[in-house]
């Protein structure tokens, strides 16, 4: 007998369940809305040419060796990595205030903050916040490390867009010093993200009640194509003054989903604090990784700290105008805008019961496109169309090829 027979099975995540669902599914007609990566007009993973170049770069590289890199991870990676998230021209990084440390991807720097709050932020049991709803993966994260959870309100229902008024008296009610954690731009899985004046009206009631903000940006550059607009939350509040932790991931904007590339920031009030922090953060990271792995944090750093190669990447808008050559990142973002509108339009040719303006007034990967429980099932048995239960759409999985026939399906079970 097991000294183990009373672990219980655990239900299966997901979006796992749901691509396994879709690649035994034998229709032709299949489509997988559920899975939150890219896809090219094909339905393909696509390899970004940039990354093929500095992966070309890399292996030409007779210098390198696969010795350990330092416990905080690739300093070049590292240090680009702030002045994407921070700017160039950032205060904070010239006043030596930020704590940067390579992480496994989005979720590892989400981990890695999670872990620092419980415990060196006053008695490690000062709650955190999380949106209602927000990537199902934030609760596991922070219930690993025994943080108290509460919700704040963030989706309509009734207007598919953000509950400022709810969102806001939540920040009004919390207890002083609360942590709010908050996705940078592109929120999932809503697409739903708030303007910058209600980002405004955020950071008031958060610098007013000494709030902790923990921001979340998995998606910089993906979102918008701009990678100053998608960053603008993140410059704000550190232009406001605030303490707060920044989680970076490469996953979406570089297409490095499985290289797990991101960095953890920790932006503080002065140098001295910072060193501290980063110290400490070392240990929890030397515990847990020892050292972040190098593949992907070398290709990432190629990228950003070679002109010609960070152009090809990310170009900003007004200069892109004046290039023929597409941008990686404008690729991706606008191929997803673009599905947004076909969505829309189709909708709007077929006549669709309901407004669906929400689908092209949110951003990112994914859309809340407000269909039921019953509505997501019938689109499953009868369509073949496979999405969360919550009616969240990836953009991405939709393609020229495709875009009807979902429009078409929605449009049969609404009516
Ligand atoms: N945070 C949010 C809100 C996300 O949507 C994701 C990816 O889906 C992540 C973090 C981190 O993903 P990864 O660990 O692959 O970088």
């Amino acid at each position: 007998v097991s000294a183990f027979e009373a672990v219980e099975l655990a239900p299966p995540d997901v979006i796992f369940e749901i691509t396994a669902a879709y690649d035994a599914d034998q229709s032709t007609n299949k489509v997988n809305l559920g899975v939150g990566a890219y896809r090219d007009d094909s339905g393909k993973p696509w390899v970004l040419p940039v990354v093929k170049k500095a992966d070309a770069i890399l292996r030409d590289d007779k210098s390198l060796d696969h010795e350990y890199l330092p416990i905080a991870g690739l300093p070049s990676f590292t240090e680009a990595s702030a002045r994407l998230a921070f700017g160039g021209d950032s205060v904070a990084i010239k006043e030596h205030r930020i704590a940067s440390l390579q992480s496994i991807s989005g979720t590892g720097a989400n981990h890695l903050g999670a872990l620092f709050m419980s415990k060196f932020y006053k008695d490690g049991k000062t709650p955190c916040y999380l949106s209602n709803p927000t990537w199902a993966n934030h609760k596991q994260i922070w219930n690993n490390v025994s943080v108290p959870l509460f919700d704040y309100p963030y989706f309509h229902t009734k207007t598919r867009g953000l509950d400022i008024d709810g969102l806001l008296s939540a920040m009004e009610s919390a207890a002083d010093g609360s942590i709010f954690l908050l996705h940078g731009c592109a929120h999932n899985p809503t697409g739903v993200d708030p303007t910058q004046d209600q980002w405004v009206k955020i950071a008031d009631v958060m610098e007013r009640k000494r709030h902790f903000p923990f921001l979340d940006v998995a998606y910089q550059g993906f979102a918008s194509g701009d990678l100053d607009k998608d960053g603008w939350a993140i410059q704000y509040f550190v232009e406001r003054g605030f303490e707060l932790i920044v989680c970076q991931s490469y996953a979406k904007n570089f297409g490095l989903y499985g290289e797990r590339v991101g960095c953890f920031h920790f932006v503080s009030k002065n140098a001295e604090t910072a060193k501290k922090i980063k110290s400490q953060i070392e240990i929890l990271q030397r515990s847990e990784i020892s050292n972040p792995p190098a593949y992907g944090a070398r290709i990432v750093s190629t990228v950003l700290n070679d002109k010609a190669l960070f152009n090809e990447w990310y170009l900003e808008s007004y200069a892109f105008e004046f290039r023929y050559r597409c941008q990686n990142l404008r690729e991706m973002s606008h191929r997803i805008i673009d599905m947004r509108q076909k969505l829309f339009n189709h909708f709007q040719k077929l006549g669709t019961p309901g407004t669906w303006n929400h689908i092209t007034d949110q951003i990112g990967m994914f859309s809340f496109t407000g269909l039921n429980g019953l509505q997501v099932k019938k689109l499953r048995a009868e369509f073949h169309i496979y999405m969360t239960q919550n009616g969240r759409i990836s953009m991405a999985g939709l393609n020229s090829s495709n875009v009807e026939y979902f429009a078409k399906a929605v449009d049969q079970v609404i009516r």
